[in-house]
C-alpha cells in the first residue's frame, strides 16, 4: 500500500485507509468491490484535501502516480464526491495516448482500435482540459485516422501547441481540470441544490483502464438487475462491442441486449460465461453492499473487468420496492427498509404523478399546495365544473380564489388553480382534503370570469375548453395532457408503512369532514380522526338551503326549527363517520366560520336565496350587510358563535351524542371527542361546557342510556395558549390549531400573505412560509409554552396539533420534542406523516448504525 502523506494518493487495495468522508463514495465503493474479489482494475484514490490543493494550484505528484501503473498503462481518471448524488466533472479516458502508445497499439490491436482510442481521449482533452469549443472536435460517427488527424491538428491550431506527448503532462493536466472545475462556481451551486454543504470535498480516482477495444472479443456495458421505475427485478443494461465507457447505453443501433432478445442478438447468447459471471457479481453486490447496484463493465480480449458500481437511480416507488424487497429477503432490517425511504418522496406514490420525462410546456406557476398531477378542461365557475362532471368530463376549476360556495365544484374538479391564496387559503386546505391537485398564488396569470378566459404571465390566452394540465408539486400548470403515472399503493407500500407504524412513537390522526375523507383516513391508516370541521358538512346542496334559513331565523323559535331539520343531517353524517372510523377515536369541532360565509356573494345567489326562502330580495340584501364584518376572522366565529347563537352549539352536542349511541348500537362503540374552536379565555369554556353537559344530561335521560365523551379546545389564539393552564382545568385535551395560530401570532392574513410570502422568503424575513412550515421560534414557543402549562394543571393531558402544518415534516419533528400525543392533517399527508414519525423514532438507530451501515458508505 503507498499511503497518502507523502505521496498524494492511496492505491486501493483491500485494507488502504479510504473513507467516503476523505476520498469520496465512488473511492470506497471501489474498494469494497476489490473486498468482494470483483475484477477491477488497478485504481489509486486522491483524497479532497489533494484535490483541493491541486485547484488552489499546486502540481500533482504524477511520477510517483504513474509508477503505481506502470509504463504503457492507460488510465481514466473519475470524480469521487461524498455522494455520488452530487455529481463532479465528467470521467476523462484513455489518458497515456501519444503517438508513441497510439505506434504499439496499431501493432497489436489494429489501426482502427488505435485511432478510436487516441481520438477519444484528444477529443474529451481538448473540450475538458484545454477547454477548446466542442464543435471544432465533433467527428461524427467516424473514429478512424483521417479524424485523428483532424482533431489533432484542430487542437494544435487553437491552442498554438502539439498535442501533449508526455503522460505525467497529460495526467497533471487532467487532474488539475477536474479539480478546479469542482471548485467553479457553477458545480457548488448545483451540488448544493442536491443537498450539498457548500464545503463539500471532491476525489478522484485513477483506474488502469480496460480498453474495450481490440482483437478478441472486446467492448463495454452497463448492466442492473432492477427497473428503475417499479423497482421489480429486471436485468436491465446494454453491451457494445469494440467500445469504452458508457456508450452502450448511447449506440441504440449496435449494442447488444444482455439477455436473451427477440429484438436482436444478446451477450448472453454471445459470450455466456461473461454473462453468467456478472449475474454472479449482481448477486454479491446485492447482498454484500446491500443495496441494488449498476455496474459498470468492460471485456478486454475475453477477459470481464468491473470497473465502477453506483446505486441504480430510481423513482419514489422503486425506491420502496426495492428497500422492501431487500427487508424480505433478509439482505436490511426493517427499520433499515423505512429510514431508506425519504418520508416526502411518497407523495409520489399516493397520487398521479406527471412522467418525468414528459414534456413541459408552462403556462402559470404558484404554490404547490396540495400535491398530485390532473389534466382537464378549463373551467372558470363551480357549476360548470358540476356540470362537467355530470357529463363525466376532467375540468380543472381555475378562480380568482374560493369561497365555501365552491366546494361542490371542488368536488367535481380533477384539480384547482387559483391567481390569489396561500398555503392554508381555502383552496388550499380544501383540495388537500380532497386529495386534489391543486396550485394558489398564480400572480402571474389574469383571470377574466366574464370572458371565461385567462392571460398567461407570457401573453398566451386560454380559455374555458382548453385542456391544462396541473401539477400540484411543483405548482406549474402545463398546457395540454401530459402523460402520467398511477399511484402506488401495492403491497410494498403497505409493509414498509407497517414497519413505520411498529417504530412511531407519536400518533397520526387525519383531519377529516366528509365520510368521503374518512373513508381516505381509514385506507391510509390514520389512527383516528383529529379534526372534523363540522361546518363542512353544511356546505353541500340542500344542506346550504336550510342552513340559509336557519342564518335568516328572525326569532329563537325559528332558529329552533330550522336547527331541527339539521339535527337529523349532522347526526347521520356523523354517525357515518363513526362507523368508518370504527374502533378510532373521532375528534368533532363545532361550528367554527362566521355565519355569512355561508350566505351567496354575487346578486344571482342572493336572488336564488330569495326565491328559495320566499323572502324578498331587499331582505336577504339587508341580513346580509348585517352580518357582514370589516374582519371576519377576528369576528364573530368560533365559540364567539357559540356563546351569541347557543342553539347552533346545543344542536350539535345532541347530533354528537345521539350519533354515538346509535353507532354503539351498531356495535361501533366510540367515545366522543367534542372540541371548541378560537378559545381566548376560560369563561368561554365554562359556559359552553355547562351547555355541553345539559345537552348530554337530556339525552341521556331520553334515550336511557348512558355514554362517555370528552371535551377539549381548541388552542388557535395566543391568550388560549398563555392562559392554557386555566383553560386546562375544564378540558380533557387541547389541539393547536396552528393556522390561525400562526396568522394571530403574526398578524398576517392567512388568505391573502400568499400575494406576499415569496418576497419575504426570498428576502430572508422568514426563512419559509410560517403557514407551511411551523415558526418554531414564535408560533413554536406558544405551543411549548401552551403544553407545559396545560399539563402542569393537568398532568399527561393530551395534547395534539391540527393545524395544517401537523403534515409537515419539521413541525412533526417540533411536536413529538414537545412531547405532544399526536399530529392531525390532511389525509393525503398521513402516510407521510407517519414515515416521519418512525424516521424520528428511529433516529437512535439510525446512528448506533451509521458506522456500520454501508449504505453510508455508497449513498
Ligand atoms: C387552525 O386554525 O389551525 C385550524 C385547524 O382550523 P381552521 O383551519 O378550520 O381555521
Ligand atoms: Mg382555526
Amino acid at each position: 500500500m503507498r499511503s497518502d502523506s507523502k505521496l498524494g494518493f492511496t492505491r486501493i487495495d483491500r485494507v488502504a485507509p479510504i473513507a467516503p468522508d476523505t476520498h469520496g463514495g465512488r473511492a470506497k465503493c471501489l474498494q469494497r468491490l476489490i473486498r468482494l474479489d470483483l475484477p477491477v482494475p488497478r485504481t489509486v484514490a486522491l483524497s479532497f484535501g489533494v484535490v483541493h490543493q491541486i485547484a488552489a494550484g499546486k502540481r500533482p505528484g504524477t511520477e510517483a502516480l504513474l509508477a503505481e501503473f506502470g509504463p504503457d498503462t492507460l488510465l481514466s481518471v473519475r470524480p469521487s464526491s461524498q455522494d455520488p448524488d452530487w455529481g463532479g466533472p465528467g470521467a476523462i479516458l484513455n489518458i497515456g495516448m501519444n503517438a508513441a502508445q497510439h505506434a504499439r497499439l496499431t501493432a497489436s490491436h489494429g489501426q482502427a482500435a488505435a485511432d478510436a482510442l487516441y481520438l477519444r481521449f484528444v477529443q474529451s482533452y481538448a473540450i475538458h482540459v484545454a477547454r477548446l469549443d466542442p464543435e471544432m472536435f465533433e467527428m461524427g460517427k467516424a473514429h478512424g485516422s483521417a479524424e485523428l488527424q483532424a482533431a489533432l491538428r484542430a487542437y494544435e491550431d487553437e491552442t498554438d501547441e502539439p498535442f501533449p506527448q508526455d503522460i505525467g503532462t497529460q495526467l497533471g493536466e487532467v487532474l488539475q481540470s477536474m479539480a478546479r472545475a469542482w471548485e467553479g462556481t457553477s458545480a457548488r451551486l448545483l451540488r448544493q441544490a442536491r443537498g450539498a454543504p457548500a464545503d463539500a470535498g471532491l476525489g478522484l480516482v485513477v483506474q488502469e483502464m480496460a480498453l474495450g477495444i481490440g482483437p478478441a472479443e472486446s467492448g463495454s456495458g452497463v448492466v442492473q438487475f432492477i427497473d428503475s421505475n417499479t423497482g421489480q427485478p429486471k436485468l436491465v443494461g446494454r453491451y457494445l462491442s469494440q467500445s469504452q465507457g458508457r456508450d452502450a447505453l448511447g449506440d441504440t443501433d449496435g449494442a447488444l441486449f444482455l439477455t436473451q432478445d427477440a429484438r436482436g442478438p444478446s451477450l448472453q447468447e454471445k459470450c455466456p460465461e461473461i454473462f453468467a459471471q456478472l449475474l454472479h457479481y449482481g448477486t454479491i453486490c446485492r447482498i454484500r453492499l446491500r443495496e441494488e447496484m449498476q455496474i459498470e463493465f468492460s471485456i478486454e480480449g475475453g477477459q470481464l473487468s468491473v470497473l465502477d458500481a453506483v446505486r441504480v437511480q430510481r423513482s419514489a416507488r422503486a425506491a420502496v420496492r426495492i428497500a422492501v424487497t431487500l427487508a424480505h429477503d433478509g439482505v436490511i432490517p426493517e427499520q433499515e427498509a423505512v429510514l431508506r425511504i425519504p418520508p416526502r418522496s411518497l407523495t409520489e406514490l399516493l397520487h398521479p404523478q406527471i412522467e418525468p420525462d414528459a414534456p413541459r410546456d408552462v403556462v402559470a406557476t404558484g404554490i404547490g399546495a396540495s400535491p398530485g398531477a390532473a389534466t382537464g378542461q378549463i373551467v372558470f365557475s363551480s357549476t360548470t365544473a358540476q356540470a362537467m362532471a355530470a357529463r363525466g368530463e376532467a375540468c380543472i376549476l381555475v378562480r380568482r380564489e374560493t369561497a365555501p360556495e365552491d366546494i361542490r365544484g371542488m368536488h367535481s374538479a380533477a384539480g384547482v388553480l387559483t391567481e390569489r391564496g396561500g398555503m392554508t387559503s381555502h383552496a388550499a386546505v380544501i383540495a388537500r382534503g380532497l386529495g386534489l391537485p391543486c396550485i394558489v398564488g398564480a400572480t402571474g396569470i389574469k383571470i377574466d370570469p366574464a370572458q371565461r378566459c385567462l392571460r398567461t404571465a407570457d401573453g398566451r390566452v386560454l380559455n374555458e375548453g382548453d385542456v391544462i394540465t396541473l401539477d400540484g408539486n411543483a405548482g406549474e400548470a402545463l398546457l395540454g395532457a401530459a402523460a402520467m403515472c398511477e399511484p402506488a399503493l401495492d403491497d410494498a407500500f403497505n409493509s414498509l408503512m407497517g414497519w413505520a407504524d411498529d417504530a412511531r412513537d407519536i400518533g397520526v390522526r387525519a383531519n377529516a369532514d366528509t365520510p368521503a375523507d374518512a373513508a381516505v383516513a381509514r385506507r391510509f391508516a390514520a389512527d383516528g380522526i383529529g379534526l372534523c370541521r363540522t361546518e363542512h358538512m353544511f356546505f353541500e346542496g340542500e344542506r346550504l338551503i336550510v342552513m340559509r334559513e336557519m342564518i335568516f331565523a328572525d326569532d329563537p323559535a325559528d332558529r329552533r326549527e330550522t336547527l331541527a331539520r339539521l339535527l337529523p343531517m349532522q347526526r347521520a353524517d356523523l354517525r357515518e363517520l363513526f362507523t368508518i372510523m370504527a374502533g378510532t377515536p373521532v375528534c368533532i369541532r363545532l361550528f367554527d366560520p362566521p355565519l355569512h360565509e355561508f350566505l351567496p356573494r354575487e346578486r344571482a345567489g342572493m336572488r336564488e336565496l330569495a326565491g328559495a326562502l320566499d323572502l324578498p330580495l331587499s331582505k336577504i340584501e339587508r341580513r346580509i350587510e348585517a352580518l357582514s364584518e370589516f374582519n371576519p376572522m377576528l369576528g364573530m366565529r368560533g365559540v364567539r358563535l357559540g356563546l351569541t347563537v347557543p342553539e347552533i352549539y346545543d344542536m350539535q352536542a345532541r347530533a354528537i351524542f345521539e350519533a354515538a349511541i346509535e353507532a354503539a348500537q351498531d356495535g361501533v362503540p366510540v367515545t366522543p371527542e367534542i372540541m371548541i374552536p378560537l378559545v381566548s379565555a376560560m369563561r368561554e369554556v365554562e359556559v359552553v361546557k355547562a351547555r355541553i353537559e345539559a345537552v348530554a344530561a337530556a339525552v341521556r335521560s331520553e334515550r336511557r342510556v348512558d355514554f362517555a365523551y370528552q371535551l377539549g379546545v381548541m388552542v388557535e389564539t395566543p391568550r388560549a395558549a398563555l392562559r392554557a393552564a386555566d383553560i386546562a382545568q375544564h378540558v380533557q385535551f387541547l389541539s393547536f390549531g396552528t393556522n390561525d395560530l400562526t396568522q394571530m401570532t403574526y398578524g398576517l392574513s392567512r388568505d391573502d400573505a400568499g400575494r406576499f410570502m415569496h418576497a419575504y422568503v426570498k428576502q430572508g424575513v422568514y426563512p419559509e412560509d410560517p403557514f407551511h412550515t411551523l415558526d418554531t421560534e414564535g408560533v413554536g414557543e406558544l405551543l411549548t409554552i401552551g403544553a407545559g402549562r396545560a399539563r402542569a394543571t393537568r398532568p399527561g393531558m393530551t395534547i395534539a396539533i391540527c393545524g395544517e402544518h401537523g403534515g409537515n415534516p419539521e413541525s412533526i419533528a417540533f411536536c413529538r420534542a414537545a412531547g405532544f400525543d399526536y399530529v392531525s392533517c390532511s389525509p393525503y399527508r398521513v402516510p407521510v406523516a407517519r414515515l416521519v414519525a418512525a424516521h424520528l423514532a428511529l433516529r437512535p438507530y439510525a446512528e448506533r448504525t451509521a458506522g456500520v451501515n454501508p449504505l453510508s458508505i455508497i449513498h
